[in-house]
């Protein structure tokens, strides 16, 4: 299959010098697969945003090559941007059982089902994208049926291993399939290794996720009231072990907001969650139960706006209100940069007489998906590539990874640290890192927007925020130019108006000079706009230091 003159390119689009919207692109001369479509989290500069997307203007400009999408497992930083992708590109998307069914209830709420092509595979089963042959890996994650990738491409074999680790004893006995890979090396060697690195930082191993029902049933055996876990919706695993301690403490199980309901009613359909029988209770239905029979599982381990959690803390839940002597498990650890929102939740519960468990507080409540140095290292032993692309971390981890390859005698210039857009090019006896990158951008996502907002609406949102807003209703004369009455003024997040009743005057004043001085010369509308504006912004600057959006409005009557 080897051919001296075949060429092969790399691109993460996202998932490479971040964490979030993981999506990679596999080019051949002939062929394009891609790995993963996820999506981002705005930072604290995108106002208002809901989520970001990858920048897909490179294989939009090549959609006849691209022959599908192969989604690694169900985190929405690895399948999220799908339902905004796919209208677009309209390409069948291959993934595991718990994956698609993960997906399909995604597609569902955007009217999609119908109109895309989803295929189920196997970890046993093999593909043939065009030039790619793609056969699979179990690997463990913090979600079950999550997958590496075996790319047998014409210039070599790729191993794509996106989030993972290794657990010896996970709670539904599926292990990370190393045979897999041990055997390549009888087929001519791993030509590049694509490697989490997340948790490169972390001396040792990550522990198993069964550590998690033991620290469920400890604390539950010590807890007097309510118990209620909140981690992430996806983390079916967590949740089946939470239903059995609550059933060997004779608790009903409750759960608690709409993605906890949605992933364990596909989880149980797909027969990847089994519930003792008889241990579900609606929450509606928790009126009168007493407190020690009751464990809920609660959505918004994040602190995410509108969540089950938060409307707890806010005492603004239809169902559940905190009292004395509940305990809340945070099984899980805040997304790095949203701390902050976690915290504050914990302090609310707290405040309200809540027993809460975090990581701070009892370092088993909760245990990375990802794995740890020496896992990465028996990662690296076990694959042994000639090339190395560490993803889904920040620059210092992909760092970390690529000089822990080099103490593991991987030459210096084998291992590429690559952002988004960045490329490599691979030959069948060379790789290389290419000079022009691919331009990316962030796709942001806003209500139905898709990429409608850009820097201006953003600077604007950031103006609005930080400085408020100052409007101007000018009713002009068609046939005078003059004002038919004084101006009137509405200002919000700038001066509490009833006691800045000389600013707003004095503003007045100004506009009505401005329009004086131009009303004879029958000035064009959007000069007489750019006047007002100057004018009051030094003004309002003058007096108070501030610089609000100021937004006259012109009305001719
Ligand atoms: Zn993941």
């Amino acid at each position: 299959m080897k051919n001296e003159n075949q060429k092969l390119k790399i691109i993460p689009l996202g998932g490479a010098g971040s964490v979030t919207k993981n999506m990679f692109v596999y080019e051949s001369e002939k062929d394009i697969v891609v790995v993963d479509c996820g999506m981002g989290f705005p930072d604290e500069s995108m106002l208002g945003v809901d989520l970001v997307i990858p920048d897909i203007s490179y294989l939009l400009e090549r959609r006849k090559k691209v022959r599908g999408i192969v989604i690694t497992h169900g985190h929405e930083d690895h399948m999220g941007a799908l339902p905004y992708i796919l209208p677009q590109l309209n390409v069948p998307v291959f993934g595991t059982r718990l994956t698609m069914g993960l997906i399909e209830v995604k597609l569902k709420e955007h009217q999609l089902l119908k109109k895309v092509r989803l295929q189920t595979v196997n970890m046993d089963q093999q593909l043939q994208l065009g030039d790619f042959h793609l056969s699979f890996f179990a690997v463990c994650h913090s979600i079950q049926d999550a997958m590496g990738i075996i790319l047998k491409t014409p210039v070599g074999i790729i191993v794509h291993a996106a989030d993972y680790k290794f657990d010896w004893t996970p709670v539904d006995g599926q292990t990370f399939e190393v045979e897999k890979l041990a055997i390549l090396k009888k087929q001519g060697g791993i030509k590049v290794l694509l490697s989490d690195c997340l948790r490169i930082e972390k001396e040792g191993y990550t522990l198993s996720e069964k550590a998690i029902g033991e620290a469920f049933d400890r604390e539950t055996e010590k807890a007097s009231g309510r118990v209620m876990i909140t981690t992430f919706s996806s983390n079916i695993s967590r949740i089946q072990q939470a239903a059995e301690v609550a059933a060997k403490h004779h608790r009903y199980l409750v759960l608690v907001g709409r993605s906890v309901e949605q992933n364990v009613e596909v989880a149980r359909k797909l027969g990847y969650l089994r519930f003792p029988a008889g241990i579900l209770v609606k929450v509606d239905q928790i009126k009168g139960v007493a407190p020690q029979k009751l464990m809920l599982i609660v959505a918004g381990s994040q602190g995410q706006s509108g969540s089950a959690m938060v409307r707890i803390a806010n005492r603004d839940h239809r169902f559940v209100r905190i009292t004395e002597g509940d305990t809340v498990i945070f099984a899980s650890d805040p997304i790095p940069g949203y701390s902050d929102g976690v915290y504050n939740l914990i302090d609310r519960l707290s405040d309200q007489g809540a027993n809460v468990i975090y990581s701070e507080i009892t370092d088993d409540v909760h245990v990375s998906g990802h794995a740890s140095k020496q896992e990465l290292a028996l990662m690296l032993g076990l694959t042994k590539p000639e090339y190395l692309i560490p993803i889904g971390g920040l620059l210092r981890h992909q760092k970390h990874l690529a000089l822990l390859a080099q103490e593991m005698g991987m030459p210096k210039d084998h291992a590429f640290i690559l952002k988004e857009g960045d490329a490599v090019e691979l030959g069948p006896n060379w790789a290389a890192k290419v000079a022009e990158k691919v331009s990316v951008s962030d796709v942001m996502v806003d209500g139905t927007g898709i990429g409608d907002v850009g820097e201006i609406v953003l600077r604007d949102r950031q103006v609005l925020a930080e400085e408020g807003i100052f409007v101007v209703i000018i009713n002009l004369d068609k046939k005078t130019g003059k004002l038919v009455h004084p101006p009137d003024i509405i200002s919000r997040g700038f001066v509490f108006m009833k006691e800045s009743e000389d600013l707003i005057a004095r503003s007045q004043k100004i506009v009505e000079q401005v329009i004086a001085e131009h009303s004879q010369k029958q000035a064009e509308k959007g000069f007489i706009r750019r006047k007002i504006i100057d004018g009051l912004e030094r003004f309002l600057y003058g007096q108070t230091e501030r610089r609000p959006m100021v937004l006259p409005v012109i009305i001719e009557l």
